[in-house]
Formats: structure tokens, C-alpha cells, sequence
């Protein structure tokens, strides 16, 4: 406590470190009410997944879908009022035994983080090629778990994870972001789609969200259906435009005009076409193949994107 009974220059310093001190305890409450309590609401109480280090939950498969010629969907059960405990953008560690070995990889859920009894992942199916017989070792492992089959799972992991209206938690800082501009490539598309999902059901908080999403023809899209529903429901929200790279063109595609379709890579000038204009407001997010991500960033960065995110 600071006490002063006479206005000398000792005290008056004092009394405005006082001040000072209050002011910021009273910024500091405000801000934990504001984000980490929220942060903390959404990262629900009874998620499965507390810490990365953690690796002795495991979960059951109780679905496996095809969604194209190489694109699984997997439903892994939780107890019934249990969800996973990740914030929408971040990522698990799935594991298991393979040839003896234990194996790893991430994979970003799909499902809405407040989702009970179960969560989904979207994984492609990768096989052995001439080069590598063991390419595709954990894709098709997964590919091959009959229904009830049980694997190991940790996390969160992941750098970067949505909290609530347009409030990012990136690498441990709160960050708002008023539009999300994102380029994915094939199954890339996952961490992106758990943050379309979840922004676009925030009616409240209208953020916009631009997607480029490059695919080598349209029988690879994931959740094409869905993706061209949320274009036409929220035609001033969710921009999208599809990108193929081994594909000619076919205008019949464009359905009055919901969504734009572009033929090659990604450069430049389709950017300056697709995307918002750079701004602080602009959260750029990239998810794909090693070489897409790079020409990607590089492409963003001479556009003048500042916020860059690759996953
Ligand atoms: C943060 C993060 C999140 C991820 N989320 C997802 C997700 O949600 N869904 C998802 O499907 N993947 C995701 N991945 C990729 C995933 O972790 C694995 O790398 C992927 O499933 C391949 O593992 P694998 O053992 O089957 O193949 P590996 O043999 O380990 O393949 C490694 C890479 O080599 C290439 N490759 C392998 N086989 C072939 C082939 N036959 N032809 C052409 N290229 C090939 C692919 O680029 C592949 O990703 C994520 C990766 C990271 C880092």
C-alpha cells in the first residue's frame, strides 16, 4: 500500500507509480477476461487432449468414408460429453506400431472443436511409388484400420489456433485478424477447412475468408460440395477459387459466377485477382505441398502480405 501525507517530490513519484501499477493490473484483468478466459472456454474443460508430451491416450475408429479416389475421412471415437481439446488450426500426433516401429505423423481434425463423443480427421492415401517402396507408410496404414482398431493419439501442436472473433493465438500472442486470405493444395486443405467451418458459423463476428485452392483436377477436390455451398450461402463472407493443375478448362464449371476457376499454378496475377488487398487486417495462411507452400509465401510476400502463416 502507498501512503502519503505530505505532497513531496518522493511521494508524488510514488503515487504515480501507484497509479501506473493499478492501471496496468486493471489492463491486465481486462485482457485476461478478454482473451484467455475465452481462450480458455474454448479449449473446453473436458478435451481429451491436455499436452503434447502426453502420449498414453488413445482413440477407436468408428467410421472410415471415401471422399475421392485417394481421400479418407476418419471417425474416432471420445466419451460422450468429451471433445478433443484443440483450438480450430491446430494439429494432433497420431502413432503406432508399424513393422515393429513406432510411426508418427500430424494431422489436422476437421471437426468443430466443440464437437462431443467423437472428431474427424481428412487424410490422403499415399502408396509405395518405384523410387520408394515405403512411401505412403502412415497414410496407408490408416487406409488399412478396420472399424474399431485403436491408436495412439497426443496434443495440441501447432503454432497457430483461433480463439473468437477474429482473435488468433499465433506462437503464444493474441493477433486480430479482420479477413483470412489462404491458398491450400490437396490435402492441405484441412486445417483450413476447420477454420472456414468454425468462422463461418460465427454469424456475429462476420470475418471474411478467401480461399485458393489448388488441386491437379476437380475429381481430387475435398468437400467440394460443401466448399461451393458456404460460396452461394455466404456469397460477401467466403470467396473461393478453385485451381487446377492438370486440368483444361471448362466454363460449364462456374455456377453463376460462386466461385472462380483458374487453370496452372498459382502466381501473381491470379492473386491481384482473388485475394483482399494487403493489409494489417490480412492473415495470410498457406497449407500444402512443400513446393506449393514456398512459390506460395514467395508470391505473398512480393505482393505485400505481411501477416504470412504456413502450416
Ligand atoms: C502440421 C501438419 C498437419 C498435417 N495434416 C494432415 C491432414 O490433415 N491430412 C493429411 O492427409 N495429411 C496431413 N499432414 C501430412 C501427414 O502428416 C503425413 O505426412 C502424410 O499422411 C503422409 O504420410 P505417409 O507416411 O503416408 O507418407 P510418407 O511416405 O511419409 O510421405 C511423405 C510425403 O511424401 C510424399 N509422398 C509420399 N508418397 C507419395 C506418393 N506415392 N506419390 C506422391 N507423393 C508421395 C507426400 O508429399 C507425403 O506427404 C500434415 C502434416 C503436418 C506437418
Amino acid at each position: 500500500m502507498v501512503c502519503c501525507h505530505s505532497q513531496s517530490g518522493n511521494c508524488k513519484t510514488q503515487a504515480v507509480v501507484a497509479t501506473v501499477i493499478g492501471i496496468a493490473a486493471v489492463g491486465a484483468a481486462v485482457y485476461y477476461y478478454k482473451y484467455w478466459s475465452k481462450s480458455r472456454g474454448i479449449r473446453s474443460k473436458n478435451g481429451l487432449l491436455k499436452s503434447k508430451e502426453d502420449e498414453s491416450r488413445k482413440v477407436k475408429l468408428i467410421k472410415k468414408e471415401k471422399l475421392t479416389h485417394d481421400v479418407r475421412l476418419f471417425r474416432w471415437k471420445l466419451d460422450e460429453d468429451q471433445t478433443l481439446g484443440l483450438l480450430p488450426g491446430e494439429h494432433v500426433k497420431l502413432s503406432s506400431q508399424i513393422n515393429s516401429k513406432s510411426v508418427s505423423r500430424f494431422y489436422s481434425p476437421v471437426s468443430h472443436p466443440h464437437q462431443q463423443g467423437y472428431f474427424e480427421t481428412i487424410t490422403k492415401i499415399y502408396g509405395p511409388t518405384e523410387d520408394n517402396p515405403n512411401a505412403g507408410l502412415f497414410s496407408s496404414f490408416l487406409d488399412s484400420l478396420e472399424i474399431g482398431s485403436e491408436i495412439s493419439i497426443s496434443g495440441p501442436f501447432g503454432q497457430l489456433g483461433y480463439l473468437t472473433r477474429g482473435n488468433f493465438l499465433i506462437k503464444q500472442k493474441i493477433k486480430h485478424f479482420k479477413t483470412l486470405a489462404m491458398i491450400a493444395g490437396g490435402s492441405g486443405l484441412t486445417p483450413m477447412l476447420q477454420l472456414i467451418r468454425h468462422i463461418l458459423n460465427e454469424e456475429e463476428y462476420p470475418s471474411k475468408v478467401y480461399l485458393i485452392y489448388t488441386n491437379k483436377t476437380s475429381d481430387d477436390i475435398i468437400v467440394d460440395e460443401e466448399l461451393k455451398l458456404y460460396a452461394a450461402k455466404f456469397p460477401s463472407r467466403f470467396y473461393l477459387t478453385l485451381v487446377f493443375t492438370r486440368q483444361t478448362e471448362n466454363p460449364q464449371n462456374i455456377q453463376q459466377g460462386l466461385w472462380n476457376e483458374s487453370y496452372g499454378r498459382i502466381d501473381e496475377g491470379l492473386l491481384a485477382r482473388v485475394f483482399p488487398y494487403p493489409s494489417d487486417d490480412v492473415l495470410t495462411l498457406i497449407c500444402g505441398p512443400k513446393s506449393m507452400n514456398s512459390a506460395a509465401k514467395a508470391i505473398c510476400t512480393s505482393l505485400g502480405y505481411s501477416n504470412i502463416n504456413v502450416f
